[in-house]
């Protein structure tokens, strides 16, 4: 079938107003900010499905005729997780908004185009209830965004993992519930436990390579009486990793943030001054009822006071603005007003959060880069030590000197990540994660990829197969 006669099957499949192969329409979807590592590259159609039935038809379309997929639910990830290396259709699900709330389950359902702002003003008619929500901006998918395992800023307490189930459309059209759904009798699909493996983790952390997710059920927590943010300053970076792994063991806060900033990063992300050319200091999340934000609160100032710790007077508008970030969703996306940011975000150990840091402070030395910022945040369960390591320099996209030096960076920091010991990296893009240095674990996951979808059409170039 040739070009235009695949545009007019996709509009029998989802109307004509919903499918184009025009440029205009193609380009704002062939690239991001991750471009020095995932090349441009422009989808053939775009197509805007809005029921079950007309992805399974769109799969079917394309397993078909080989034509690759790449699903996108806001294509907020910065990773090129959305790029069509290989062409082909590019799946805008931004159409599906559905959300359904069961109250005595805590549990929401939603669809993949349903953003955090939609979900949070959804629950504003629970007020006992959240979601947790991520520092990224309000308009990136809930759905995507814990499939991929976000960070948040409550992290320390309630961890990564707040999906419960899902139901995936397979390549070839099939439909697939995972957890409790295939329970002959189910009372519904809400819970992980089965009667075999939890397939839910089979597509957590792919990057819309193995199906297309058309909804997922999703924690809720209650909603805290309380919510403090206390920014407290050290003498040098290490002395306040004591006061954060005691207040991670000791549960006395949902969040705490691990920060150095040099002055030029700490302006441009934080709109704050530093007399000091390197600033270091625990940004914390105290939450609860009110006396036990107050009873946390004397507790995390006797141990802050014990490694030399200071408390920053804040204003209360600039607390405020954190607690709105952590209760509900990002209004203002700092650090955004000076080029592009740059990441290397993992997973690793407490225990070697100085390395980590040091690592990027020497290369983004050796490479000339300023704006050298360093967060960590320790992540619940914290057996392992496990805790979110992420070296970030801002550059400037605009130059290509830079474009070149930041692939070099690029390359450096992440052996030397892997060098000091990580568990993993934070998102699987291409050019971090590479499935062939991973031994017979890569060897599986590629077949398990070859298993479900044989003819690779699910997002080709990104791994286990890029
Ligand atoms: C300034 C900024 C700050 C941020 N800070 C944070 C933060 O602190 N913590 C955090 O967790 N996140 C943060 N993010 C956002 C985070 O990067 C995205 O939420 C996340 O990567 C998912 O992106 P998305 O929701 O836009 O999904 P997309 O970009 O649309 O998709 C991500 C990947 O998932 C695949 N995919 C999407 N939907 C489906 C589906 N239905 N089925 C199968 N595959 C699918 C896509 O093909 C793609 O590979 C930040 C983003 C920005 C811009």
């Amino acid at each position: 079938m040739n070009k235009p006669e695949i545009t007019s099957q996709l509009a029998n499949i989802v109307g004509e107003e919903y499918v184009s192969d025009d440029l205009a329409d193609l380009i704002p979807y062939e690239r991001d900010d991750q471009f020095p590592f995932v090349p441009p590259h422009r989808p053939d159609y775009v197509v805007r499905p809005r029921t079950i039935e007309e992805i399974q038809k769109i799969l079917r379309l394309a397993n078909d005729h080989k034509i690759p997929v790449v699903p996108f639910a806001s294509g907020i990830n910065r990773k090129g997780l959305c790029i069509a290396s290989k062409g082909g259709i590019l799946l805008d699900m931004r159409r599906m908004t559905r959300i359904e709330i069961d109250e005595e389950m805590m549990i929401a359902t939603i669809e993949p185009g349903v953003n955090f702002a939609q979900l949070v003003v959804a629950l504003n008619d629970y007020p006992h209830l959240r979601c947790l929500t991520p520092d990224a901006p309000a308009t990136a998918s809930v759905l995507a965004n814990y499939m991929l395992r976000g960070i948040y800023a409550t992290s320390t307490r309630y961890g990564i993992d707040h999906l419960l189930t899902m139901k995936i459309i397979l390549p070839n059209g099939e439909i697939l519930d995972t957890g409790s759904a295939a329970t002959p009798n189910t009372i519904g699909p809400y819970c992980n436990i089965v009667n075999g493996p939890d397939l839910t983790k089979l597509f957590q952390a792919n990057v819309g390579t193995m199906g297309v997710a058309v909804e997922g059920r999703i924690r809720l927590y209650p909603m805290p009486e309380k919510i403090r943010f206390l920014l407290i300053s050290f003498p040098s970076f290490e002395s306040m990793l004591e006061p954060a792994k005691q207040y991670t063991i000791q549960n006395l806060v949902a969040g705490v943030w691990i920060w150095t900033f040099t002055e030029d990063a700490l302006k441009t992300i934080m709109q704050l001054k530093s007399a000091t050319p390197e600033w270091f200091a625990l940004g914390l999340f105290l939450e609860g009822t009110s006396t036990e934000v107050h009873d946390q609160e004397d507790q995390v100032l006797a141990i802050a006071a014990e490694a030399k710790g200071e408390v920053l007077k804040i204003p209360p508008d600039f607390e405020n603005e954190f607690v709105l970030d952590h209760r509900y969703m990002r209004g203002d996306v700092r650090g955004w007003r000076k080029g592009n940011l740059y990441g290397c975000s993992c997973y690793g150990t407490f225990k070697n959060l100085v390395a980590y840091y040091k690592a990027g402070k020497k290369l983004c030395e050796k490479y000339g880069f300023e704006g050298y910022h360093f967060e960590a945040l320790p992540v619940s369960p914290f057996h392992g030590q496990l805790t979110y390591i992420d070296p970030c320099i801002l550059w400037d996209g605009g130059d290509p000197a830079q474009v070149t030096k930041i692939r070099a960076f690029h390359q450096e920091l992440r052996a030397a990540l892997l060098d000091i010991g990580i568990y993993g990296f934070f998102r699987p893009f291409p050019g971090v994660v590479n499935s062939q240095e991973l031994g017979m674990y890569g060897e599986i996951w590629r077949k398990i990829k070859q298993l479900i979808d044989p003819n690779n059409i699910m997002n080709p170039g990104k791994p286990p197969l890029d």
